[in-house]
């Protein structure tokens, strides 16, 4: 191993909390959070051929393919900001996408530091789901029944009065979202469990209780 930063993965279904756990790591340790699926509305919303490739799958709920996935996020991984230490949100999700992540991470002597696994009731997910939205602006992540701004229709964060949902947020698509992990993503548990480094986080309960179970973690793996 080198002194590289570090590289750790957060699995879960969708719903699981994810890029809130994430985004939450990037203030608090200063990784990059790197999410696949940001980077695949981004492409869609660009026009590029990728992302015309990548709406239709999107909004079906199933999976992009491995080619276009990796072509994205090893655009991203050579940017210079890469060097503060990543955390993978939404990837990887399938065996081929997981042994293309250990191969490039072996080819400059590294490997995955840790994969958070948060452990949820599926069931909870739908409702989870369906009530999301976000800021415009800032990302800031907000829910009909749990989390509604102090004043309403307002950004907690930067004041911001736009919001939107995602065009997958819908029960619908959650079901074959769902379907997708437990069928293609969940086995991934297994392999890196595997390799040693599996961190399973009980993750149904409140927001700044698995915050804090993940930076006891983040600062193991990262001392
Ligand atoms: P997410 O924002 O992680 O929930 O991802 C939204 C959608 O983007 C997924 O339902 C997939 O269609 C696609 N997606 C995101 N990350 C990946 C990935 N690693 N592999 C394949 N498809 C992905």
């Amino acid at each position: 191993m080198t002194d590289a930063p570090p590289v750790l993965i957060i699995l879960g279904p969708p719903g699981a909390g994810k890029g809130t756990q994430a985004r939450m790591l990037e203030e608090d340790f200063g990784l990059i959070q790197l999410s696949t699926g940001d980077l695949l509305r981004a492409a869609v919303a660009s026009g590029s051929d990728a992302g015309l490739r990548a709406r239709a799958v999107m909004e079906a709920g199933q999976l992009v393919s491995d080619e276009i996935v990796l072509a994205i996020l090893k655009d991203r991984m050579a940017e210079p900001d890469m060097a503060r230490g990543i955390i993978l949100d939404g990837f990887p999700r399938t065996a081929g996408q997981a042994a293309a992540l250990d191969a490039l991470l072996a080819a400059s002597g590294q490997k995955v530091a840790a994969a958070i696994s948060l452990e949820v009731d599926d069931e909870a997910m739908i409702g989870r789901i369906s009530g999301r939205y976000t800021c415009a602006a800032c990302g800031e992540g907000y829910h009909d029944s749990f989390k509604q701004p102090a004043r309403a229709g307002v950004c907690d964060k930067c004041g911001g009065v736009s919001f939107t949902r995602r065009a997958d947020d819908n029960a619908e698509t959650v079901r074959e979202r769902l379907r997708a992990y437990h069928i293609q993503t969940a086995p991934l548990i297994a392999h890196y469990e595997n390799m040693g480094v599996l961190e399973p986080i009980a993750a149904m309960g409140p927001i700044a209780r698995i915050q804090q179970e993940l930076g006891t973690v983040l600062c193991r793996v990262t001392a």
